[in-house]
């Protein structure tokens, strides 16, 4: 195989910057395992290392800091025949470091190799997640302050299965990205160099501070692990091979057209376990079976079965731009927990809106038009109040009629839960005369 060097652009780094022997040994590699420009996509990160993919005749992708592993695992899965090898300095290590922890967790076949010289070396020297504290950098004693990062046992414990630390003056280094190049799963290579620059104006002896390094991890013991394990991108495509298909969306077919279609703004005021998203929605699917547009907004703090639960639904012949409610036409007040969330909404609406109101609960004053709902006597449970204010309201203006109401209920349940829907509806009509 030939090279894959771009030879409009040969690489361009400060003399003696181990930068170029990656980028040298990367090429071998590459011609050594047979792989044709095609075939490969280089993901860079920010920095001097982020200049790889323009030295290169293969697929390219370069972003922000710290974000290279996350277009690697896209392009990754979306074409997994690609070999694709991420390049990342030691700053975008430590600004992409989650990214880092959950590429070696999720173990897809991709290759990071880190050029690690201790420094941000782009932007002037500054001291970097590597950094020793013995080196000297442009950040002053920042650097001494905290712990360099050990990537490759930080890796090792977050399951990585290829770990290698190695230097860049290493002359097994085409040999040994290739390794992780074949391996099946995500390699992680610290590949530990120099940046005569920056780092080496501030540190005489960068050579020996590596040679320091590599003693230091080894005396650690710090991990080169070459495992396995199912490669993620495999895992993946058997489970969604054996995944149930996704239902399909049941179609909505318009068939009964409201008389008068009006915009309306109705407002649900309710509690948690009174189902009131539910009706909300089944609103929204009566007013879309009648060939309406509809929103639905919801709003409920996070807890489950306490606290307020409040939806904004907006029917309309016109598409709706803004989806928030702040004069609704209709309120049906479910609870006085929802009635105090919005209390001043009751007391400034309009003459001309419509309030129905769960008689055992109290409301603010208001001059709205008043219908108080006995839902003992109409044998409504909490949870059904405010599906029987729905159906109330179908015999007033509502623009959602009573077939609309059935179709929406046909869609929405099934069996007994239909059943009782449609008795609820039913009973309600019949209470509202
Ligand atoms: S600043 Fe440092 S890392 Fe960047 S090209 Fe120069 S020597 Fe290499």
């Amino acid at each position: 195989m030939t090279s894959l060097l771009n030879p409009s652009r040969p690489p361009f780094f400060c003399p003696g910057c181990s930068h170029e022997r990656v980028v040298r040994s990367l090429d071998k590699c590459f011609q050594h395992l047979g792989l044709s420009g095609n075939q490969i996509a280089i993901v860079t990160d920010i920095g001097c290392s982020g200049l790889f993919d323009t030295f290169f005749n293969t697929h390219a992708l370069h972003g922000l800091h710290g974000r290279a592993l996350t277009y690697a695992t896209g392009l990754k899965l979306a074409c997994p025949g690609l070999t694709v090898v991420v390049i990342m300095g030691d700053g975008g290590l430590g600004i992409g470091g989650a990214h880092v922890l959950s590429s070696c967790r999720r173990n897809l076949d991709l290759s990071l190799l880190i050029l690690n010289n201790f420094n941000y070396g782009m932007t002037g020297g500054q001291c970097s997640a590597t950094t020793p504290a013995e080196a000297s950098t442009a950040s002053g004693f920042l650097g001494q302050l905290e712990a360099p990062l050990d990537i490759c046992a930080v890796a090792d414990a977050a399951g990585a299965t290829w770990i290698d630390r190695i230097s860049a003056d290493d002359a097994a280094l085409a040999e040994r990205i290739g390794h992780a190049l074949t391996h099946n799963g995500f390699s992680l290579m610290d590949i530990m160099g120099i940046c005569p620059g920056r780092f080496s104006k501030r540190n005489r002896q960068p050579k020996k501070l590596i040679a320091a390094l590599s003693e230091r991890f080894e005396k650690r013991g710090t991990p080169e692990r070459h495992s396995s394990r199912e490669e993620y991108g495999e895992a993946y495509r058997k489970r969604c091979e054996q995944a149930q298909p996704v239902r399909p969306m049941r179609p909505i077919s318009c068939t009964s057209a409201p008389a008068e279609p009006a915009t309306l703004r109705i407002l649900f005021l309710g509690s948690a376990g009174q189902r009131i998203s539910t009706a909300a929605e089944i609103l929204c699917l009566a007013a879309m079976h009648g060939g309406l547009y509809a929103t639905q907004k919801n709003d409920y703090p996070i807890t489950v079965l306490r606290g307020h639960s409040i939806s904004e639904v907006i029917i309309s012949p016109f598409p709706i731009g803004f989806t928030g409610i702040k004069s609704p036409d209709i309120i049906l007040a479910l609870s006085e927990e929802g009635v105090e969330r919005r209390k001043d909404t009751i007391g400034s609406a309009a003459p001309s809106s419509l309030i129905l109101q769960v008689s055992e609960i109290v409301i603010p004053d208001t001059k709205a038009r008043l219908i108080r709902v006995d839902c003992t006597a109409l044998q409504a449970a909490k949870n059904q109040r405010a599906l029987a204010l729905l159906a109330m309201l179908t015999t007033t203006q509502l623009t959602v009629n009573a077939e609309l109401l059935r179709r929406a209920l046909e869609h929405k349940f099934k069996d007994d839960q239909l059943e009782e829907a449609l008795a609820l509806v039913e009973r309600a009509r019949s209470s509202a005369g």
